[in-house]
């Protein structure tokens, strides 16, 4: 099943992934992005893969597991 992986170091809080997959993403306290989940089931993933793309600093990405 894909993966969902975060540049942590990268993420600049932009939050448009949140705005895209609120189920997935989120931001903590300091302006972080969070993995609200690591295996991303098949229905999910073109959805989530618009959201990690519309990440301005291409901070995700979904790995094939
Ligand atoms: S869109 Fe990218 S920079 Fe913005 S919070 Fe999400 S991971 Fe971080």
């Amino acid at each position: 099943m894909p993966v969902l992986k975060a540049d942590f170091g990268a993420c600049q809080g932009y939050a448009n992934c949140v705005a895209g997959a609120p189920d997935a993403y989120d931001i903590d306290d300091d302006g972080v992005v969070v993995l609200l989940k690591e295996q991303v089931p098949e229905g999910d993933l073109p959805r989530l893969r618009e959201a990690a793309r519309s990440c301005p600093v291409s901070a995700l990405t979904i790995e094939d597991a």
